[in-house]
């Protein structure tokens, strides 16, 4: 429910529900004993230093060969084969009828959790591997086989899952293998991701929520100059509604984000447009307000409708939900990134900071089991150390390559193995981190009902 806090003769504070204001639940509430968990680091650290020289050609072979979504036969082919030939491990090519995914299960015969690691390899139009997506795939290759060389050690109970997990960007890879019921099947308990960047190293990154979805208006031909009257112009209704777009945004709160293009704009000039489409992305800080904002979204995209007489068709390409972090599993990925020499801030500030408006299929996953996506640096400097681009340029591209970048992503790797192992080994560690993720999920669904409440109150 909207409160008002304030109001003077120029503006009105009004507190909207926001997931960063409160105290999060599990920020005072770490109970497990810190004593117990590094004690294994020292293990996985060298399993890992042993593994990165395997694992180097393997990521060169896979940023050599980018390939677009759900077409990333090379990486599906490369890292199936190099698990088949793990001992342990039972390898499932093609995995739920999608082409490019596979699942990799090593499981103990003892009683235990479930961890899992998803693996991304998809790459960018024209840019390869611009968004560092190899380096994803070493970290959580490298953590998987390092947990599962300490659960043979330790004789630790529970099962290593490894998901192939393609599409990442714009295709949805986790949405499908999460709605065809890959992750309930093995009976995951939690699942583990990174993701590289130019920005600080971080446990608890949160990315927004976003919509995407294809726009069309449908008109009536006339002669521009001769008739004009007897056409209905869907160009002018698609400016109408961009217009009305471009007022709203005016009038969103700091998060909120609406993009488009044009992609139709009519035919020529002396014939009234008939057809009028284009993209649209709409993106918030949450699901909850994604969903709030996209029907404030839709009554501009009606007004167009409604103003010119064209017939209005949208059809959905594709939603993530928002990454919510598991604070329990970020103090864990913290302590051992910082015992590995990472500096971390503690866990307020890594939540502050962790905020990113890009959006990833990640979120979902984070709305249906306990997970964490920490992000990672990686240099991406010109020769005099200037700064060059980041995700989603060809600069990052060639960052990414680099053996420095590899480097990082087995230190990512050794903190995610590290947080596995915690919760294949620290008592009481998995109900904890439940436990938070009930909550969050409680407090996210309940923040559904307050927007809901917050648009009510726009149309009323
Ligand atoms: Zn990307
Ligand atoms: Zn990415």
């Amino acid at each position: 429910m909207v409160k008002t806090l304030f109001n003077d003769d120029d503006y009105v504070i009004v507190d909207y529900p926001s997931t960063s204001s409160t105290p999060h639940p599990a920020s005072k509430t770490n109970t497990i004993s810190t004593s117990t968990k590094t004690d294994y680091l020292d293990s996985i650290s060298s399993i890992i230093d042993s593994l990165s020289p395997v694992l180097r050609p393997l990521n060169l072979s896979i940023h050599d060969h980018p390939e677009l979504g759900y077409k990333e036969h090379h990486a599906h082919k490369v890292l199936t084969e190099f698990l088949i030939n793990r001992p342990g491990w039972v390898v499932t090519s093609h995995a739920y009828n999608i082409e490019t995914a596979f699942v990799a299960v090593y499981a103990t015969q003892r009683e235990g959790s479930v961890v899992s690691f998803n693996v991304e390899y998809d790459a960018l139009p024209g840019i390869g591997h611009a968004c560092g997506h190899n380096l994803i795939a070493m970290a959580s290759l490298s953590a998987a086989l390092a947990t599962q060389a300490m659960m043979e050690k330790e004789k630790l109970g529970g099962k290593v899952v490894v998901f192939g997990t393609p599409a990442e960007e714009g295709g949805g890879g986790k949405t499908k293998l999460l709605k065809a019921g890959a992750y309930a099947y093995e009976k995951v308990d939690i699942n583990l991701i990174s993701h590289p960047g130019i920005t600080q190293d971080g446990a608890l990154m949160r990315t927004a929520a976003y919509t995407s979805f294809f726009v069309e208006y449908f008109g009536k031909e006339a002669h521009a100059a001769a008739a004009p009257w007897e056409g209905i112009n869907a160009l002018d209704a698609l400016m109408t509604a961009y217009t009305a777009l471009s007022v709203l945004r005016q009038q969103t709160q700091p998060g909120d984000i609406i993009q488009g293009n044009i992609t139709h704009g009519g035919v020529k000039p002396n014939i009234i447009h008939a057809y009028a489409a284009g993209q649209f992305v709409v993106r918030s800080t949450t699901a909850a307000r994604r969903d709030a904002l996209k029907l404030r979204v839709d009554k501009c995209f009606q007004a167009g409708s409604l103003a010119t007489g064209a017939r209005l068709k949208v059809t959905p390409t594709g939603s993530y939900d928002d990454l919510m972090p598991n604070w329990a599993l970020g103090a864990r990925y913290r302590e051992h990134f910082n015992a590995l020499g990472g500096k971390i801030e503690f866990a307020e500030l890594d939540y502050e900071h962790g905020a990113t408006q890009a959006s990833s299929d990640q979120g979902d996953i984070s709305h249906a089991m306990p997970t964490i996506s920490p992000a990672f640096w990686i240099r991406s400097e010109g020769p005099d150390g200037e700064q060059l681009g980041g995700p989603h340029t060809p600069d990052f591209a060639a960052a990414a390559r680099r053996k420095e970048a590899h480097d990082k992503a087995m230190m990512v790797g050794k903190a995610l193995a590290g947080t596995a192992v915690d919760i294949l080994s620290v008592e009481g560690l998995l109900e904890e981190v439940k436990k938070e993720y009930e909550e969050t999920k409680r407090k996210s669904d309940g923040m559904c009902v307050d927007d809901d409440d917050v648009l009510r109150s726009t149309y009323v």
